[in-house]
């Protein structure tokens, strides 16, 4: 075990997302004495990895090369679903983990989906609107049939929006003439086939996941979002939204912070005042009565639930014994590298993990899919109902896999002939519960042929 406790630093952290994914996979299949080797080897690996490199001519005239990489981890337990990112720092390996991380979760929300995840390496802050659209266009139409209604459908992540959604169905429309294709993509905009309450969802999925798990006792020390401080650290959908949410359910929001630096007002920021001022100015930063501070600062602020809401590696093992909150609550994919996520675990803060807090974004495309295929349009209110049952029902699912899991250390350690085997966190619960499910599925289904 490593001691950072006392200060021991292990040298570098292996900080490659598919390397930490398959560390938290790895981790979870020691408490499995039962997954057969050669199973757990297919679940290790994405199934297929496409690359597709496409020239652009950009608004000034020029042309300009992109990559795009499309990821399907799994499709054991239905079609792949996972979203699309625009980010210069995009590589294969970070669409490898964010595919699998949408296995599991997909598992854990009991949504009938396997996992995948796409993206193209470009900066959008550096590209104009008709740009995106092009590179949007392009990058779909060199996936062709790889994405599908019912073989892999996308959704909006990290810089894609509703309205690169709608780009994505306008080009697979414009390719599949004369069929519903309206599946083929999620988070579109309401107009067009888009679920009320999608926008929200990843953020209101992580505020039903949180309140559950202080229900259950979770959380030794708060009981109530109502009243508690919080932390977000970036400001875009999940974020912003979940700065909002929290705010509503009575939270004071401490804290916020997006790329370009972070500010703090101790009586609380108004979130809807910080998403005007950043729409005006581009940042949340110079929002007037706030302190500006570091996003390592935010971090370390004292807090009951810090949401990470960014993107990955955010908490490592240099910054892990600085985290003074209660809880934290991923709204983002991958911010908490395995070595931090131990140190948290023996120190008591409990980890809400990504593959649960924020599997309301993907809970609420499965009903907006389902929408689509049948040609209805829910009501809001049915939308965040149907939402929280979901929440509700995985929360709890991982807190019992959890206790269970403890419960039986001793017997575990004897079937797997692993004594070396300690209490687990909700992160590897999680991927217990979700590893199992996709298992069982898998040998439902048999191998083909
Ligand atoms: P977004 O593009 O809307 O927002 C990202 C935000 O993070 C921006 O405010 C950006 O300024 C900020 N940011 C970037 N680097 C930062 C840094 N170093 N420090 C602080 N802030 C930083 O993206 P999003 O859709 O909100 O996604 C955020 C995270 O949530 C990602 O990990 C994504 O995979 C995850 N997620 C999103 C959804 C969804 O439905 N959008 C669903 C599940 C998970």
């Amino acid at each position: 075990m490593i001691d950072i406790s006392e200060g021991v630093v292990p040298a570098v952290e292996d900080l490659n997302p598919f390397h930490i994914a398959q560390q938290q996979f790895d981790l979870a299949v020691r408490y499995m004495p039962d997954a057969s080797a050669g199973l757990v080897e297919f679940l290790r690996r994405p199934d297929r990895t496409l690359t597709v490199e496409f020239p652009i001519e950009t608004e000034d005239g020029v042309v300009h090369n992109f990559v795009g990489y499309r990821v399907l981890h799994s499709r054991v337990r239905g079609p792949g679903k996972g979203g699309i990112r625009f980010h210069p720092q995009v590589t294969a390996d970070e669409v490898r983990a964010l595919a699998s991380w949408m296995s599991w979760k997909c598992a854990v929300a009991d949504i009938p989906f396997g996992g995948a995840k796409g993206g193209v390496v470009c900066n959008p802050k550096e590209l104009t609107t008709q740009d995106l659209r092009r590179i949007t266009r392009r990058y779909i139409s060199e996936l062709g049939d790889s994405i599908g209604p019912h073989t892999d459908v996308p959704a909006p992540d990290v810089n894609t929006t509703a309205q690169t959604m709608a780009w994505i169905y306008d080009t697979y429309q414009m390719m599949h003439p004369g069929q519903n294709n309206l599946p083929v993509v999620t988070g579109k905009p309401v107009d067009m086939g888009g679920s009320h309450g999608r926008r929200e969802a990843t953020a209101r999925g992580c505020l039903f996941a949180t309140q559950r798990l202080l229900e259950r006792g979770g959380v030794p020390g708060l009981d109530l979002v109502g009243g508690s401080s919080v932390v977000v650290q970036g400001f875009g959908n999940a974020g912003s939204i979940a700065a909002q949410l929290f705010a509503e359910a009575g939270a004071k929001i401490i804290a916020v912070s997006d790329s370009r630096g972070a500010i703090a007002a101790s009586e609380g920021l108004d979130p809807d005042a910080v998403i005007a001022h950043k729409e005006i100015t581009g940042s949340v930063v110079g929002f007037p009565g706030s302190v500006p501070m570091s996003n390592e600062e935010l971090l370390a602020m004292p807090c009951d639930i810090l949401i990470p809401a960014a993107l990955e590696n955010q908490i490592r093992l240099d910054n892990v014994g600085t985290i003074s909150a209660k809880m934290i609550a991923e709204a983002a994919n991958g911010p908490t590298t395995p070595a931090a996520d131990r140190y948290l675990n023996e120190r008591g803060v409990p980890v809400l993990p990504d593959i649960l807090a924020n599997s309301g974004g993907v809970t609420v495309s499965y009903f907006e899919w389902v929408q689509n295929i049948e040609n209805e349009q829910w009501e809001e209110d049915e939308v965040n109902s149907k939402l929280h049952h979901k929440m509700r029902r995985a929360t709890d699912a991982v807190i019992d896999a959890q206790a269970r899991i403890n419960d039986s250390l001793e017997e575990l350690a004897a079937l797997s002939g692993d004594a070396s085997l300690r209490p687990i966190g909700l992160r590897t619960a999680a991927y217990v519960l979700a590893i199992g499910r996709v298992a069982k599925v898998a040998v439902q289904r048999g191998i083909w042929p």
